[in-house]
């Protein structure tokens, strides 16, 4: 890999362009006039910041803009960040000693609100109304597409808000409207964006003039669309789950391109059968002129043009490309219509019963005789129903590829019914004990597992929205080795004292740190620690924490340090993981955004790509 070059920054790199604190002398900055410093961060093997000096308040929302604009769509953009730099033993904004420390400001937003370069007009004008200017900025991009709302996570209601230009988006799944005033897609069709100021469900028009509601995590901007109008092209898949994916189509040639994981880097995982089935991986490599590669005789101009290469030429490549996976799942949409949370009975269909926990029987269902969906039918008096029902509403706006997505409620007639998306291969816990024997030689899949999780409690956490629960046996797993958090936030209105109180037999002891022991204070850092041992248990492929110790020993154990044991089949490096997640002290644990970050980077190192 290419190493740091001095006096270059790669633009791909960069997660962070924001005004920074003005901490600097005149001496310090050799500079006698006024100046008006900005920041930016880059990730080249480890965390970077180049503090740049603007002579003119306007040169540098100028300069911040214009940085931010190439670098808009870049993959690695951060949330949080230091606005003064570390001095070697602090961060001189929020005097924090530790340099690994989340970033102590909230970044702005990065989605350029326009097409074109931000003219020097359009700044000067938003700089003589600041408020215009905050306010025209879109909230910050979130891996998982989403925008953070309100820390409820409750969604910005202003219908009157429509978009200012005509936006045009490609369908990249079909979806077939049920509820009237929705609108079906087709894939691979352009549709105008008519407003997009809710976030899940925007009202376009199609070629015909047809207009309605769409989910919007089945679109894509026309003009951001790059690779992802490609079925071969799978984002942000796993090497793990490309392989699964691939051994499971069992045809010769099959291949995916996706994202390494080295960021702005793709690769492309080939199937074939000779000598014996097995998946091979390549990365796309480019050369100084910016052409890509496979093998450097063949370079071309685009990927799209190097896969049709490879389509027709081997070009020594295991095998020429041949086919993609088809009929890749559609993601889930945030609730089952637009502005639709409460869903009638009889529209359900329940089939096979998937199994029953703390609130009763799970049934698999069909909603209106198409989508498939989960049903939880709530024993009675098992939970502060009227309290739920409002959660849900907001609980339904919260959307992430790695969170079971909550459809909606039944609450008419009782039991009321919570009705979430359908995972076909049920809960986490079941799945590691049953694959055990395939599962303890695959590292590689497991820690895919737990970065999986990760990312779907680093979108919860970035919405202030804790879990409480956090367990294998409240993770679910679904096709192509997806696996998905579920229950989240449901634990507050449990009515059970059994598992409310600390003391209780049924509350979840072997995965609560100190402060849930001693004071029930519950936070993203408690959910942390609980995190910890749900990679152990994945690592352990489904043992009982602790085994078969009383709850009191448990305690006694937490409260003196001890901690669990390292699992047999698991990387120091992972283990080393676990062990920060088991910091006494609620502020040493990481957040789940810095774990994401440093279960990829120990990804990197410990697998190959
Ligand atoms: P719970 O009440 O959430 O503990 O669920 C009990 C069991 O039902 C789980 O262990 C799963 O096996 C199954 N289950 C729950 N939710 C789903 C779902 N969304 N898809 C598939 N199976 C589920």
């Amino acid at each position: 890999m290419k190493r740091k070059e001095k006096g270059r920054v790669e633009l791909e790199r960069v997660h962070t362009v924001e005004a920074a604190q003005n901490i600097f002398t005149k001496e310090e900055v050799g500079i006698e006039g006024d100046f008006y410093p900005f920041l930016v961060g880059y990730h080249q093997e480890e965390d970077y910041t180049l503090f740049l000096l603007a002579l003119k308040d306007l040169d540098r929302i100028y300069w911040i803009l214009a940085i931010r604009k190439v670098c808009a769509y870049n993959r690695n953009i951060r949330s949080y960040f230091h606005p003064a730099p570390w001095n070697g033993r602090k961060w001189s904004c929020c005097k924090k000693t530790t340099k690994l420390i989340d970033g102590c400001q909230e970044c702005d937003s990065w989605i350029p609100s326009q097409t074109s370069s931000p003219s020097r007009d359009s700044i000067s004008e938003s700089l003589s109304n600041k408020e215009n200017f905050n306010s025209s900025q879109s909230s910050p991009i979130m891996p998982g597409g989403g925008t953070p709302g309100t820390p409820s996570g409750k969604q910005k209601d202003d219908q009157s808000s429509t978009t200012p230009r005509s936006k045009v988006v490609v369908a990249l799944y079909n979806y077939k409207a049920i509820e009237t005033g929705d609108l079906s897609l087709e894939k691979n069709m352009e549709y105008e964006v008519i407003d997009d100021s809710q976030k899940h469900w925007w009202k376009v028009r199609d070629s015909k003039g047809m207009i309605g509601f769409i989910p919007s995590n089945y679109v894509k901007e026309k003009e951001l669309l790059g690779l992802q109008q490609y079925d071969w092209y799978v984002n942000d898949m796993s090497r793990q789950r490309s392989e699964s994916l691939l051994k499971h189509e069992d045809k010769e040639g099959c291949f995916v391109v996706r994202n390494s994981s080295t960021k702005g880097l793709y690769t492309l995982s080939l199937y074939t059968k000779i000598p014996h089935p097995h998946v091979k991986h390549y990365h796309i490599k480019k050369n100084g002129k910016g052409e890509f590669f496979l093998s450097e005789k063949h370079c071309c101009n685009s990927i799209p043009e190097l896969i049709n290469y490879h389509k027709h030429n081997s070009g020594g490549l295991a095998s020429r490309l041949k086919t993609s996976p088809c009929d890749r799942p559609a993601p889930a949409t945030a609730g089952l219509s637009h502005d639709k949370w409460e869903i009638d009975h009889s529209e359900l269909m329940l089939l096979d019963e998937l199994g029953s926990g703390q609130f009763g029987v799970v049934r698999r269902g069909k909603w209106r005789g198409t989508t498939d969906v989960a049903v939880k039918m709530m024993k009675e008096g098992t939970m502060s129903e009227d309290d739920f029902i409002e959660e849900a509403k907001v609980m339904t706006k919260l959307q992430h590829p790695n969170l079971v997505q909550l459809y909606g409620v039944c609450s008419k007639n009782r039991p009321i019914f919570i009705v979430t998306e359908y995972m076909r291969h049920g809960s986490l816990l079941n799945y590691l004990r049953r694959h055990e024997q395939s599962l303890s030689t695959n590292q590689g899949l497991l820690l895919d597992m737990c970065i999986q999780i990760c990312k779907g409690m680093a979108y919860l956490e970035r919405h202030n929205y804790i879990h409480r629960d956090l367990a294998a046996r409240n993770c679910l797993v679904g096709t192509e080795n997806i696996v998905k958090v579920a229950d989240f936030g449901l634990a507050r209105y449990v009515l059970d004292d059994q598992y409310t109180s600390s003391g209780g037999s049924k509350f979840p002891i072997k995965w609560a740190p100190p402060e849930v022991l001693n004071y029930t204070r519950f936070s993203s850092k408690s959910d942390v620690w609980a995190y910890g041992v749900l990679m152990w248990e994945v690592f352990t492929c489904g043992k009982m924490p602790y085994g078969r110790m009383k709850n009191s020993e448990v305690v006694e154990r937490v409260q003196k340090g001890i901690i669990l044991e390292k699992p047999k089949a698991c990387f120091k490096e992972v283990y080393d993981v676990m062990k920060k997640c088991w910091a006494p002290l609620p502020e040493n644990r990481p957040s789940f955004r810095i774990l994401k970050d440093t279960l990829i980077n120990v990804s990197q190192g410990i697998l190959v790509d």
